[in-house]
């Protein structure tokens, strides 16, 4: 999908002449590639008169980029189309009894990982999460699920003997409801395809964990199938959000509006690695972005050097290193229009500054500042984290009158900001020559 919505929009770019046709062959374009998409026709057709009216190209004026009104009027309905109205639930820090949330999603999707990701999440925001293995199916998968929250310091409960899901997730849920966690998760198995009894045991498993909330796991690149997987799984339970896997590679995610639209919920977030950090709050606008291939694109980096403040081209010629994050977070907090291209890059400040809370967020780029003020110079140019060892981070901590937890918490927002910073093509016609010392 992803590569036939870019393709009408990047034929469109090409066209010697925006006329009405090569406006017209675009929106035919498009519309076929939702329809190959699974989106109802009647979505497809509401869509397009929506982008028509919307892009208004009789009432531009001449000589006005008729362009960039198609390609606006396009991003703006896709972003409509992946917000389906209604926030999905989010579990509250502290509650009690547990909320308790079930992801599902067909074998290989990128359940079991994206389980332990949401739980790491909500771990590093103070909550105590669990996780329960309900898929008694696949060998292995109980392992799987261990290694995974090991890793991540998170209690889990499952079973190599039983083989009743229902019965293991009842007792996990229960377990933990009796350790006072807050957040339960419970992971189920997918079978190799859509089949009655993997729909039977999934509704089984709702029935009797009541879940506050149901996730469908995809991979990002399932692209037409999305639809079918997805109102499958919402017809025996009542899916509430959606998570996108394996946006690291090629997919550009184009199933999601299949998913969205046959669940009637939202994204919440992107799987971009194996690794539990590999994860991201969902930005529809950077979405978006990608799947019409305007994502990470030289424009948006054209973007960040012509608003870079003068004499700062050093932030993008030498390494990233924790004094340049804090030049970032300068100019984010001054939002001038360098912090808000700042925020435009896919994944930088979705995680910094949250939806509705702003305040909390600048707060906190406050505080990750005076942080790095007690820091020395050395320091603040290295690009190693691990170089910062215990008695540095307690050294640190004391000289800011931060708790150690925020100093680590800091560098650990470093490490995925450095991550995202070294993907965008801003040193491609500088070539990097900065060595730095070791600390
Ligand atoms: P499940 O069968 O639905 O539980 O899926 P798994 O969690 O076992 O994942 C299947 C495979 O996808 C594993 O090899 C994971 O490491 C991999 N995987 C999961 N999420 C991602 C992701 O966001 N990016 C990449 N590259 N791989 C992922
Ligand atoms: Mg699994």
């Amino acid at each position: 999908l992803g590569g036939s919505l870019a393709g009408a929009l990047a034929r469109l770019g090409r066209a010697t002449v925006v006329d009405d046709k090569a406006v017209a062959d675009c929106l035919n374009e498009i519309s076929r590639a939702l329809l190959q998409a699974d989106v109802r026709f009647e979505t497809v057709r509401d869509v397009s008169s929506r982008i028509k009216a919307a892009a208004n190209l009789s009432a531009l004026a001449p000589g006005a980029d008729k362009r960039r009104a198609v390609r606006n009027a396009v991003a703006a309905e896709l972003c409509r189309m992946l917000d389906p109205g209604e926030p999905s639930f989010a579990p509250r820090k502290g509650q009690h009894p547990s909320s308790v949330v079930m992801f599902v999603g067909l074998q290989g999707s990128g359940k079991t990982t994206t389980c332990a990701k949401y739980a790491d999440h909500y771990r590093r925001k103070g909550f105590r999460p669990a996780l329960v293995c309900a898929d008694t199916f696949r060998a292995g998968a109980f392992d799987q699920l261990k290694q995974n929250a090991s890793k991540a310091k998170i209690p889990f409960y499952g079973s190599y003997t039983d083989s009743d899901p229902v019965k293991i997730a009842v007792e996990g849920v229960d377990t933990f409801r009796k350790e006072k966690c807050d957040l339960i998760i419970v992971d189920t198995s997918g079978r190799h395809k859509q089949e009655a009894a993997l729909f039977e045991e999934m509704r089984q498993v709702s029935e009797a964990t009541r879940p506050d909330l149901v996730v469908f796991v995809m991979d990002g690149s399932i692209g037409q199938a999305a639809f079918d997987q997805a109102q499958a799984f919402k017809q025996s339970v009542p899916v509430g959000a959606v998570i996108v896997t394996k946006m690291d590679g090629h997919a550009r995610g184009g199933g999601a509006l299949s998913a969205v639209a046959a669940t009637k919920s939202p994204v919440i977030f992107i799987g971009t690695g194996e690794h539990i950090p590999d994860f991201e709050a969902f930005e529809v606008k950077s979405f978006v972005s990608r799947l019409l291939g305007m994502g990470d694109l030289p424009g948006l980096v054209d973007k960040i050097k012509d608003a870079m403040p003068a004499g700062e081209l050093k932030l993008i010629e030498g390494a990233f290193t924790l004094g340049v994050m804090r030049e970032l977070f300068q100019s984010m907090q001054n939002m001038g229009p360098f912090g808000q291209i700042l925020s435009m890059i896919p994944g930088f400040s979705a995680q910094l500054i949250e939806k509705g809370k702003e305040k909390e967020g600048q707060a906190k780029i406050k505080r990750y500042m005076t942080i790095m003020d007690s820091m020395t110079e050395k320091e603040l140019d290295n690009t190693n984290p691990k170089l910062m060892n215990e008695s540095r981070i307690k050294r640190v901590a004391r000289g800011s009158g931060r708790p150690v937890q925020e100093v680590v918490g800091m560098l650990e927002e470093y490490k995925r900001i450095a991550k995202i910073w070294s993907k965008l093509p801003l040193r491609d016609r500088r070539p990097n020559t900065n060595h730095r010392d070791p600390l």
